[in-house]
């Protein structure tokens, strides 16, 4: 289905990002991976990609909270693939504490990598869409981009602001043959949620299995994690000719969550 096409998903060496980079592979088209981890992990995960499917596939190294480094990757995958036509932004990290505890650097961190980081890509991706007429951009945004939690200041904050930054993109890029999207998904069982699981087994000495079901609990009427598959196959369908007219949409994937 996306065969020929090129697609560069930032933060895709683990959980969400990678499952829709293997998504977007399957489908047909090159990728061009991104995020930090073990190089030779990301080695094997880039090889076998091109092994299973077909496809070629990159990787770049580049800093999300580093502009010239986020210009960098864009020319570099325009330049490897001879152009970029679905653009993943991804990347993102966590941080709970009350605000009056939030430290500033962690302020800095998340809005730089949860937000800034997908204004940097979208403005040097967006030329080579416009010019070739057709772009699709997917912004994984969250159900904190719709509705709100305590002690996540920061990050509610930059997906309520990626939420925001589709709207106007999608709309800037409407006659151009570009849509642009936000994938709001709830609780996915990924390291970023394994971590404050886990903090909150320790903070409360209860089992980490009672509190994974707390925390979903907490949240969502479907009490089970949303597969990370099912968020590529989002993707996918967002990239397809049959979405060509979804634009500026925030689509939930969150067991319930926001319907409440
Ligand atoms: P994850 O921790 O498994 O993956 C995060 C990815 O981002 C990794 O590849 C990591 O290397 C990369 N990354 C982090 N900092 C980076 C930087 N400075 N530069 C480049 N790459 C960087 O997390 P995940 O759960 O797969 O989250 C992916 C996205 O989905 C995030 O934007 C997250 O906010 C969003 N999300 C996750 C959930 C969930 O329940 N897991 C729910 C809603 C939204």
């Amino acid at each position: 289905m996306l065969k020929g096409k090129t697609a560069l998903i930032t933060g895709s060496t683990s959980g969400i990002g990678l499952a829709i980079a293997r998504a977007f592979a399957k489908e047909g088209a090159n990728v061009m991976l991104n995020g930090f981890g073990d190089k030779d992990a990301i080695e094997k995960e880039r090889a076998g990609l091109e092994k299973e499917f077909g496809i070629k596939a990159r990787y770049s190294a580049a800093d999300m909270t580093k502009p010239a480094e986020i210009a960098d990757m864009v020319s570099a995958t325009e330049k490897e693939f001879g152009a970029l036509d679905i653009l993943v932004n991804n990347a993102g990290i966590q941080h709970v504490a009350n605000i009056e505890d939030f430290p500033v650097e962690k302020w800095d961190a998340v809005i730089a990598i949860n937000l800034s980081s997908s204004f940097h890509t979208i403005r040097a991706a967006m030329p080579g869409m416009k010019k070739r007429k057709w772009g699709r951009i997917i912004n994984i945004a969250s159900a904190h981009g719709l509705v709100a939690s305590t002690q996540k200041v920061a990050y509610v904050a930059a997906k309520h602001g990626l939420v925001g930054m589709t709207k106007v993109v999608a709309m800037e890029a409407a006659n151009d043959g570009v849509t642009c999207n936000a994938i709001c998904p709830g609780w996915v069982l990924t390291p970023l949620v394994q971590k404050q699981i886990d903090d909150r087994a320790k903070a409360s000495g209860k089992s980490v299995r009672d509190e994974e079901i707390a925390l979903l609990s907490e949240k969502q009427p479907m009490h089970k994690f949303t597969k990370p598959e099912n968020i590529g196959a989002l993707a996918v369908f967002l990239a397809g000719d049959a979405a060509e007219s979804i634009t500026g949409s925030a689509y939930s994937i969150d067991g319930g969550w926001v319907a409440q």
